[in-house]
């Protein structure tokens, strides 16, 4: 345990994949935590072995409705993060962005709480300046069908950003993009994930469209580092700012490092691009790193044999 002064502290969407090793780290520098989730697409088994600990506790509870607990920081993740899971039901995942934003932030003000958003790359939409810088205001489509999370994460930030100007609530919001990691749903429809779970079980990796388009994949460490490092951060960085991996790969690099890396003999598939799939992404981390001092340490490789450990395990139990 270190030396941080002990906090109460509320992490919704605390049973999904990046919830769980956030609460992991918070528990292990002597925080108290409430860990706040509907069990959507995260489980009691990502946060079972913290369980035993008196410092860690578990709600049920929907971000869409009033929420009364009483802390000293919040962190806002709960939101369905992949494609498939956020267009299963898109209403209620705009009403968890929009009506969950008002409701955390409406409970942060009246607890004087300092309030961090985990925002996504996707408000940036398919976009047409590249890498992404913060001031960039992105091409959504706000009618497609990933609109309902684009959209409602937008909503999120100008609610974020409104309670902040209004109320002086003190407000952290950072863009996060794609990242990978232990604890990932094998059936979440990533990429990462996806190819991962292909290429052990021997069956085709299915690549969407001529593979060319791009993404950067950060290690689930380096971001939770990065999003305490910002939390932990002067009051008057409030974001909105990028967090994650510059370095660029295409599709097809990601199957030829998967098949490598597992020993897989797996075939590719293509199969069609959804709609509004953007073709570039890269995040511009320069105010990450001056800001904070931040940078992703993990390469690909490094990341993705642990992920490919967390699934190898993961398939052999069932
Ligand atoms: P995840 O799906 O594993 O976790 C989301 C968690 O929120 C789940 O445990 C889910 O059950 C919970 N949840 C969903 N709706 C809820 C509701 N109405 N009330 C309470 N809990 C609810 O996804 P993740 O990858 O861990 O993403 C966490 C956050 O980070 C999300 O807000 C996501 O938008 C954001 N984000 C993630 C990535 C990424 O690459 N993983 C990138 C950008 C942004
Ligand atoms: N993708 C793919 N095969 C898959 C899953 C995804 O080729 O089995 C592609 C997808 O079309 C996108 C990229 O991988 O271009 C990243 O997809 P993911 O759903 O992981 O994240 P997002 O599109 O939200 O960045």
């Amino acid at each position: 345990m270190n030396h941080e002064q002990s906090k109460r502290i509320l992490v919704t969407g605390g049973a999904g994949f990046l919830g769980s090793h956030l609460c992991e780290q918070l528990l292990a520098a002597g925080h108290d935590v409430i860990c706040v989730d509907n069990f959507f697409t995260g489980s009691k088994a990502n946060v079972s072995h913290m369980l035993g600990e008196t410092r860690f506790e578990l709600m049920r509870h929907d971000v869409t409705f009033p929420l009364y607990v009483e802390v000293d920081q919040i962190f806002n993740l709960a939101c369905p993060a992949s494609p498939i899971h956020y267009q299963h039901d898109p209403v209620q995942t705009t009403k968890t962005s929009v009506h969950g934003a008002i409701n955390v932030l409406g409970l942060a003000r009246r607890l004087g709480a300092r309030i961090f958003q985990a925002s996504t790359s996707e408000v940036y939409g398919d976009p047409r300046q590249h890498p992404q810088t913060e001031d960039y205001w992105g091409h959504v489509n706000p009618i497609g069908i990933r609109s309902c999370y684009d959209e409602g994460k937008r909503c999120a930030e100008t609610l974020f950003f409104d309670y902040h100007r209004q109320h002086r609530l003190l407000i952290k919001v950072a863009r996060i993009f794609n990242t990978y990691g232990p604890r990932m749903h094998p059936d979440d429809g990533r990429v990462v994930s996806n190819f991962i779970v292909q290429a052990l079980k021997g069956v085709p990796l299915t690549l969407y469209g001529d593979g060319s388009q791009t993404r950067s994949f950060c290690y689930v460490d380096d971001l939770i580092d990065g999003i305490r490092r910002f939390m932990a951060a002067p009051d008057d960085l409030t974001g909105p700012i990028n967090l994650g991996n510059p370095v660029e790969y295409t599709m097809i690099e990601l199957t030829e490092k998967v098949l490598e890396l597992t020993g897989s003999k797996s075939e590719i598939r293509h199969e069609p691009l959804p709609s509004d799939d953007p073709t570039r992404r890269c995040p511009d981390i320069t105010l990450a790193r001056s800001a904070l001092g931040w940078e992703p340490q993990t390469p690909l490789d490094v990341g993705l044999k642990h992920t490919i450990d967390y699934f190898d395990e993961l398939l052999r139990r069932e």
